[in-house]
C-alpha cells in the first residue's frame, strides 16, 4: 500500500470524486466484476494480462475512464489505487477482453488540476458540470478558462 494522497478540497469541502468517494461500499474491482456478471459477460478476466493504456480524465467533477469500444459510450469512475479498466457494459472486445492500465497525471499535476477545477462553482461534488479536464489540456489552459469565467484568480 502506498501512502494515501492528501486530497485537494475547496472552501465548500468539495473534491474531485474518485471511485471510493462515489461507490465506497464496494472495492473497484469487485464493482466491475459484479456488473460484468450482471451484464451477462461472465467472470471478469484476470488482471495479470493487462493490455494498452487509457488516460483518466475529469468529467463533471469525477475522475473517469471512458470505454474505448466505439459506440459503447460507457464510463466508470476511476480508482486512484486500482489503475485498471475493463468495460462492464461491453467487456472491451476492442482490447480482446483484457484489462487496460489507467494512467493518471503525476501527483503534483493532479493536485494543480483539481485546485483549478475546484475553483469553479458547482451544485455539489457530483453535480459539477463545469469541472472537466481532458488529457493534453495544460494547467495554463485551465487557468485561461477560469480567467474567462472570472473564477480561481489566485491560481
Ligand atoms: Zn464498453
Amino acid at each position: 500500500m502506498s501512502e494515501p494522497l492528501a486530497r485537494t478540497t475547496n472552501a465548500s469541502g468539495h473534491l474531485i470524486l474518485t471511485h471510493d468517494d462515489a461507490q465506497a461500499a464496494m472495492p473497484f474491482r469487485s464493482f466491475i466484476a459484479r456488473w460484468f456478471v450482471r451484464n451477462g459477460l461472465g467472470p471478469v478476466p484476470a488482471l495479470d494480462q493487462k493490455r494498452g493504456v487509457i488516460p483518466a480524465r475529469i468529467r463533471q467533477g469525477r475522475w473517469v475512464v471512458l470505454c474505448q469500444n466505439p459506440g459503447c459510450n460507457s464510463a466508470v469512475i476511476a480508482d486512484e489505487n486500482e489503475r485498471c479498466f475493463i468495460c462492464a457494459e461491453c467487456g472491451s472486445p476492442e482490447n480482446d477482453r483484457h484489462w487496460y492500465s489507467v494512467q493518471w497525471p503525476p501527483p503534483e499535476v493532479r493536485r494543480r488540476i483539481e485546485e483549478l477545477l475546484l475553483a469553479r462553482p458547482a451544485i455539489s461534488p457530483a453535480q459539477a458540470r463545469n469541472r472537466n479536464w481532458e488529457p493534453g489540456e495544460s494547467l495554463a489552459d485551465l487557468r485561461a478558462q477560469n480567467a474567462l469565467y472570472g473564477v480561481g484568480g489566485e491560481n
